[in-house]
């Protein structure tokens, strides 16, 4: 059957990592980029500073988790602790004081679903948006690239996958498809499930990092220095892994009844979760649980009609890797 020839993955597979590497590392920023996105951060705080003396800047998202593109926008948080004024207050203040400075576009945008000031620095050429007080934004980013580090055959995955989502344009989290944060939960949580594991899961493990915000209990093993080793019984590289990624949400994964959960390191159940059933605009039709606010599913934007595209973009990539001439370039074709 066909899902009995899936189970072998295509002979030439090795051959199609030299190419794969090739179009990660030219994604990659190069570290010029990082220094002049330090230069704004401490540019953009010395401004905040004058108003809020104790506000503090936060990088967070790709420009923090190690899983940014080059020439990506950075995302900012501003921590502060002023409960005189509300949150649309700081926002619109926020912005009055970087407009007052050289910065360009500046725009607030309270009503936003996460409310946030717009710029663009015509120094560094780097267009940001800074949100308030979106601490858990900043520990989910300090566990994805916690991850990172552990093994960089995450890094090189969750770029290919980010890079083909893009291309094929379900990176829209507006028109039903899913964020980029999503996916890079799918490719950690895939990574957990290898045999041998090339992942741990640092949530189960002893906590070394923990922090409480709004009522959320965020802990975790964070000493991954320490587990530099640990992918290393397992000797799959990039290719066969993208093979497989699509291959599992392609064939493999049950959509009717599982969730996957970084947190537990594991498949969980719908069930479980009482995601069964559609609550308000929350459909469930694809479940990512998120790691710290496990009430959330990273896939309660996904509709009937998305979930079609989706599923189709997963089987397209799953036989362009199994049958395939030339992987490397149609996998990326644009939509
Ligand atoms: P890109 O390179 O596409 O900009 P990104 O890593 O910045 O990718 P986004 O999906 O734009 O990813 O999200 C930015 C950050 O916001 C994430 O790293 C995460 O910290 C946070 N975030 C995004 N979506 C959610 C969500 N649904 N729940 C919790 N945190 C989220
Ligand atoms: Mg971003």
């Amino acid at each position: 059957s066909r899902n009995k020839r899936r189970e072998i993955c295509r002979s030439d597979i090795d051959r199609l990592n030299a190419p794969f590497l090739a179009i990660y590392e030219s994604l990659i920023p190069a570290e010029e980029e990082k220094a002049k996105q330090k230069q704004l951060l401490t540019s953009l705080e010395k401004l905040v500073n004058k108003e809020w003396p104790d506000a503090q800047l936060y990088l967070y998202g790709s420009c923090a988790n190690s899983f940014g593109f080059s020439n990506s926008d950075i995302d900012v948080c501003l921590s502060i602790d002023d409960t005189d004024i509300t949150k649309s207050e700081i926002l619109l203040k926020l912005a009055d004081i970087l407009q007052s400075d050289n910065l360009q576009n500046v725009q607030a945008l309270p009503r936003a679903r996460v409310p946030i000031v717009k710029l663009m620095d015509p120094v560094t050429g780097i267009s940001c948006d800074i949100c308030i007080n979106n601490v858990l934004a900043v520990v989910n980013t300090k566990l994805l690239r916690d991850y990172a580090q552990i093994d960089s055959r995450l890094r090189q995955l969750a770029f290919i996958v980010k890079h083909w989502a893009k291309s094929r344009g379900v990176n829209e989290t507006y028109q039903g498809t899913l964020s980029s944060y999503a996916y890079v939960l799918m490719c950690i949580h895939f990574l957990q499930q290898r045999k041998p594991a090339i992942l741990p899961c640092l949530q189960e493990m002893e906590v070394t990092y923990a922090v409480t915000i709004d009522d959320t209990e965020c802990a975790y093993f964070d000493k991954v220095d320490a587990l530099c080793d640990f992918g290393a019984q397992n000797k799959e590289r990039i290719s066969q892994l993208i093979w497989a990624f699509f291959d599992y949400w392609a064939y493999r994964h049950d959509y009717a009844s599982s969730v996957i959960s970084v947190r537990t390191g594991s498949v969980i159940s719908k069930q479980a979760k009482d995601w069964t059933r559609r609550i308000g605009n929350d459909r469930h039709l694809i479940c990512i649980e998120d790691p710290f606010e496990t009430s959330h599913d990273l896939g309660r934007v996904v509709d009937k009609h998305s979930i079609k595209i989706l599923r189709g973009e997963f089987e397209r990539a799953a036989n362009i890797m199994q049958y395939d001439p030339d992987p490397c370039f149609k996998l990326f074709e644009r939509y």
